[in-house]
């Protein structure tokens, strides 16, 4: 079945199962591409360049910012982080459809330059942005605290920031909340399928 592609910005406080629901959409739907962002900082653990992030030196990083080749960039302690715009239109030229996992301040950064393109651009036709709530505020502290990768500092930081974020979640087309992670990721579904015309 021929679909409408998409380029689909998605953003969620941390805790929130974003990455879960991402990992699970990207095992049904074969023809969406999850979007892997340019980094200057260098590789931790495991981590391999064009898997986890395509790791660049400050110098390369600054020519593509020079030849305006991010859709978005930030620069966070000192390392720049971006995303290129070529991969996210090939993708859509090939008729597949391009997730990106961003924070809301990144988001926030695309839609301003999507919003500037023609309304003929495929990126602009296929664009859909989605905010993922938590349950509750309870909620997620309880499932920051069960994870138990993060000191009581970070946890505090990170509800901190998820309040700050959930404040700006009107700005996205959509919001689910991840209260049942079944049920949210159905909803998921039934909004891609929607927007991409599969139903
Ligand atoms: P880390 O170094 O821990 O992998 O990521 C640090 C921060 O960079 C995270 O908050 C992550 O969301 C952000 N980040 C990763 N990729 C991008 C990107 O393409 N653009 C922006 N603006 N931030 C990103």
């Amino acid at each position: 079945m021929k679909t409408k592609p998409l380029f689909i910005v998605m953003s969620a406080p941390s805790g929130c199962g974003k990455s879960t629901l991402i990992d699970m959409l990207l095992q049904e739907y074969h023809d969406l591409v999850y979007s892997i962002s340019c980094t200057t900082r260098a590789p931790r653990g495991e981590e391999e360049d064009g898997l986890d992030y395509h790791f660049k030196t400050k110098e390369r990083f600054e020519e593509l910012i020079a030849q305006d080749a991010f859709i978005e960039y930030a620069k966070v302690h000192d390392n720049y982080y971006g995303t290129l715009r070529a991969p996210i239109e090939e993708v859509l030229s090939e008729g597949n459809s391009m997730i990106l996992d961003i924070d809301v301040q990144g988001a926030a950064k695309v839609r301003e330059r999507v919003r500037a393109l023609p309304n003929t651009d495929p990126l602009k036709i296929g664009y859909v942005d989605i905010f993922v709530n938590p349950p509750s505020m309870e909620e997620l502290r309880a499932r920051l605290e069960r994870r138990g990768t993060d000191s009581r500092e970070v946890i505090e930081r990170r509800l901190a920031n998820a309040e700050g974020e959930m404040a700006r979640a009107g700005e996205y087309m959509f919001q689910v909340t991840n209260d049942d992670l079944g049920m949210c990721y159905k909803r998921l579904c039934d909004l891609i399928d929607a927007l991409s015309g599969r139903m």
